[in-house]
């Protein structure tokens, strides 16, 4: 189990706030090919599950679905660490992946760009 740092213990102290974030969430345009097409996918915990369950539009209601969301993430699903670092990389802005939300990947781009962390980092201490 990797030692979180310093600037990682700031992020998830930061992440911790996120309920108090009530900036609204985009609504997602449901695009849910490309994890489709990732060879890892079909190791997923998800692959049978619809897609419904890991993007929805992230206002009122979203957080009990979210929450089933993340269980099936941290189940444990075998790929979580690929999905969280493909989610990371290419800065998603829908769905649930590598059991984060939209809202947590949000903040944790945040202190990306801060200089706080960095992908590697943060799938290290949230995937070991
Ligand atoms: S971590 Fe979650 S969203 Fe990603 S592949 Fe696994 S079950 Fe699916």
């Amino acid at each position: 189990m990797q030692r979180a740092s310093r600037s990682t213990a700031k992020w998830l102290a930061a992440d911790q706030r996120l309920e108090q974030d009530n900036e609204p969430i985009e609504a997602e345009p449901r695009i849910y090919a490309p994890i489709r097409e990732v060879p890892w996918h079909k190791d997923a915990a998800c692959y049978r599950q619809g897609d419904e369950l890991f993007f929805h539009d992230g206002r009122a209601g979203a957080k009990p679905a979210e929450d089933a969301a993340k269980q099936v993430c941290n189940d444990p699903c075998p790929v979580k660490a690929e999905c969280m670092r493909a989610s990371l990389e290419k800065r998603e802005r829908y769905g649930v992946w590598g059991g984060l939300t939209p809202r947590e990947r949000k903040n944790i781009f945040k202190q990306i760009d801060l200089g706080n962390t960095t992908v590697d980092e943060v799938v290290g201490l949230l995937c070991d």
